[in-house]
Parts: C-alpha cells; structure tokens; sequence
C-alpha cells in the first residue's frame, strides 16, 4: 500500500475527541453493540464520552436487508487516526463481520465518523466520513448523543432534518441488563 500520509499516522500530544458509528443488522445486534462498546471503554488509550440511544433504521443502499441498529460513541483518544480505523476493524473482526456485498447486511460496521479536526481524502480513511452528512441513522443518534455537535460546520440536528431517510429512525429502548 502506498505510504499514508503522516496527519493519519501521527498520535496526538494530547487526547482529541472523535465521533464513531456502529451499525449492525445481522445476529444479536443489541449485544453485539453492547460489545463493541464496553471493548471501547476497556481500550487504554479510548475514553467514552458519550453513547447515544439506540437507533432502529431502515437499510440504505444495498440489496434487501433487516432493518440496523444503530449507536454514536463520542470518545476522547490518544489513538492515531489510522490506529483508530485498525481498532474499528478489529471490533468488526471479533464480531466476525464478513465483507462480501458492498452495503450489504453485516453483523457489526465501525465507521470514524470525525477526528478532531482532520479533514483527509485518503480512500484507506476519510475525514470527516463523506457520507455521514446525509445519513439520517448516523446524523440523528450522534444528535441525540451531543445536540450542539456540528459537521462541516452545520448543525447535525439540521443535516439529520434534512437527510431522505430521516423518518425511519426510531429510538429504541434498550434491553434490560440480565435478560436475556
Ligand atoms: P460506507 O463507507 O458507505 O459507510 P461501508 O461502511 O459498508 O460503507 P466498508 O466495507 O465497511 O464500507 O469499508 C470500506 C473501506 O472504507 C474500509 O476498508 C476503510 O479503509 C475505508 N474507509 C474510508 N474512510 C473511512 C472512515 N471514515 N471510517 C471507516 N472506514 C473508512
Ligand atoms: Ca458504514
Ligand atoms: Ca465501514
């Protein structure tokens, strides 16, 4: 692979905020989730800030496919761009995603939504994610999660209004912990 460029490999000093989407509409979404987040809190260099309500949202693209859940995680992290994006696969790994259809359905997806204030259009990691802006499952949770929170300078609870799959999101309670 060609070398990255240095802002995707470089740490930070000092910890910077950054904003994940997970998404998963294959096998035990809610604990699968669950998972990927508590891996996130466990993650020495990965503080949680925030984790937004769960989202049930109707597939965007792709072939016919179950409804997703969705969740934000706001993190504060000393983690490298790139190291983010290779610890997102590897929750996708142990959630043993398979990639097969593009946007086809998948039992967990970890998308870095933004990196402090990266702006890269490197194809191996995008900053901010160039499809977020008019996705409604990603825009409205992360909503709920921070109602000040902007991209590209734009309200997110205004982007969120704005996108065509707006209306299918729906907040969902979560399961009780201990049942099954
Ligand atoms: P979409 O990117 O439209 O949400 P997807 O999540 O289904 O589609 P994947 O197959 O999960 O796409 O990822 C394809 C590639 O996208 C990954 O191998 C990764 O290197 C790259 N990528 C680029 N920018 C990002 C980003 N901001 N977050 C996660 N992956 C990214
Ligand atoms: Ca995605
Ligand atoms: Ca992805």
């Amino acid at each position: 692979m060609d070398q990255l460029p240095e802002d995707l490999t470089t740490a930070p000093a000092h910890p910077v905020s950054a904003v994940l989407a997970l998404g998963s509409n294959l096998g035990d979404s809610q604990q699968i989730l669950h998972d990927a987040v508590e891996a996130l809190r466990a993650h020495a260099q990965v503080h949680v800030t925030a984790v937004s309500p769960l989202a049930k949202t109707a597939p965007v693209g792709g072939p016919a496919q179950p409804d997703f859940l969705n969740q934000v995680v706001l993190i504060d992290t000393t983690l490298a761009p790139y190291e983010l994006l290779e610890l997102a696969q590897k929750l996708e790994q142990a959630a043993a995603r398979v990639r097969d259809i593009r946007w086809g359905p998948r039992t967990l997806d970890v998308d870095i939504i933004t990196y402090d204030e990266v702006v890269s259009d490197h194809p191996v990691l995008t900053l901010p994610h160039p499809r977020a802006q008019q996705r409604a499952f990603v825009l409205t949770p992360w909503a709920w999660a921070d109602s000040e929170a902007t991209l590209n300078g734009v309200p997110v609870t205004q982007l969120a209004a704005q996108a065509d799959d707006a209306a299918t999101v729906q907040q969902v309670s979560t399961r009780q912990e201990g049942t099954p």
